[in-house]
């Protein structure tokens, strides 16, 4: 059956600047990463599409080797966008990325003109698409001068193969370079994609004074540390999870399930139900509550966590107490 999309669907997301530019993004992102490649159930895949576009997600950030296989999120993307979201192509923002290894040999991977073209050129035929909204560097380069790297994004705007583009996980110092070589060159990097979430807080250190001196958005991945920061572990590592080694794809390292995380999960647990909230929806808020982040990036196997995870906006103010106590549980 065709897919009719919710005719509400704008009125509980909250839209926000990306930065100076002129790029909203919705509050909640959905990331294709999980859940989305060829080893998964592509009608599942389908109605948690459905559901977040349904809740006002309008962005769909992918990557070339999102999958499993590498690339097969981008066909279950290419052949659903086909399907269901083609006529509101205009009401989407889909992003995708290149940089982690992709193919063999030595074109295959990190930051050169010869990867970054050609991979983007393989992620639009895969995704059916001229064009993506942001196209991104997926991770710094130490062996490709940042000059060619960043003059290759140049390139694939002016080509109108990406509208705006941005890095993932480059350092403050790095930042500010890749920042300062695209503006030379007169395209704008518009967003950063750092990790960021209550378990890992690197962003805090730098990062985030960058992005706002520079007029940058953040959008924040893993921002349930893979869903660690849900009730899902509170009593062992349930089958049907992210960290069951059975699920294929990049599992959660088993180092982060320790009883120490376990209990400052536990004792967060305690504090979302006295917020009246769900635990995913209190981290969610604590990441957003910092305007330098224009979004967060969230990956969901079922439709029902998205429904979950979008209520984060109905409770997303912190008194000051409260981010105290979040500290002291987290240190
Ligand atoms: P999250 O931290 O949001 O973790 C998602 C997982 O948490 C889900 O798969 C699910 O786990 C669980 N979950 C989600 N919502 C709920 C809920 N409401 N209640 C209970 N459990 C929930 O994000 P991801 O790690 O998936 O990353 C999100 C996106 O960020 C990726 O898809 C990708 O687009 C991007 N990313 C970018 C990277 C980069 O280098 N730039 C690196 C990694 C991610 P389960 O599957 O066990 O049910």
């Amino acid at each position: 059956m065709s897919y009719l999309p919710n005719t509400n669907r704008y009125q509980k997301m909250e839209y926000r600047r990306c930065g100076n530019s002129g790029l909203l993004l919705p509050a909640l992102s959905l990331g294709l990463w999980h859940n989305f490649g060829g080893i998964d159930n592509i009608a599942n895949a389908r109605e948690i599409l459905h559901t977040a576009f349904d809740n006002g997600i309008t962005h769909f950030d992918l990557a070339n080797n999102y999958g499993p296989p590498a690339g097969s999120a981008e066909l279950t993307f290419g052949e659903l966008f086909k399907q269901d979201f083609k006529s509101y192509r205009d009401e989407l923002l889909i992003s995708t990325k290149a940089g982690w290894p992709m193919w063999d040999g030595p074109y295959g991977d990190w930051g050169s003109k010869k990867h970054l073209i050609a991979s983007l050129d393989q992620s639009l035929k895969r995704m059916g698409i001229p064009y993506v909204d942001i196209f991104y560097h997926h991770r710094p380069d130490p062996n490709t001068p940042m000059e060619e790297t960043m003059a290759a994004l140049d390139l694939i705007v002016r080509h109108g193969k990406a509208l705006y583009v941005g890095v993932s996980s480059y350092s403050p110092a790095e930042t500010e370079k890749a920042y300062s070589i695209l503006k030379n060159l007169g395209t704008p990097c518009v967003i950063h994609q750092p990790k960021y979430s209550m378990f890992e807080r690197t962003v805090e250190k730098g990062l985030l004074d960058v992005l706002e001196v520079n007029g940058m958005g953040g959008i924040a991945f893993s921002p349930l540390a893979q869903g660690l920061l849900t009730n899902k572990y509170l009593n062992g590592i349930p089958e049907n999870s992210r960290a069951n080694a059975h699920r294929g794809n990049g599992a959660i390292e088993k180092d982060a399930i320790t009883p120490e995380n376990i209990e400052k999960v536990r004792q967060l647990n305690k504090m979302a139900e006295g917020r009246c909230q769900s635990l995913a929806q209190m981290a969610l808020a604590w990441v957003l509550k910092d305007k330098r982040i224009s979004s967060v990036i969230i990956g969901a196997s079922k439709p029902e966590q998205v429904i979950d995870s979008v209520g984060c906006l109905q409770n997303s103010t912190f008194s000051e107490y409260e981010l105290q106590l979040i500290d002291q549980i987290l240190k």
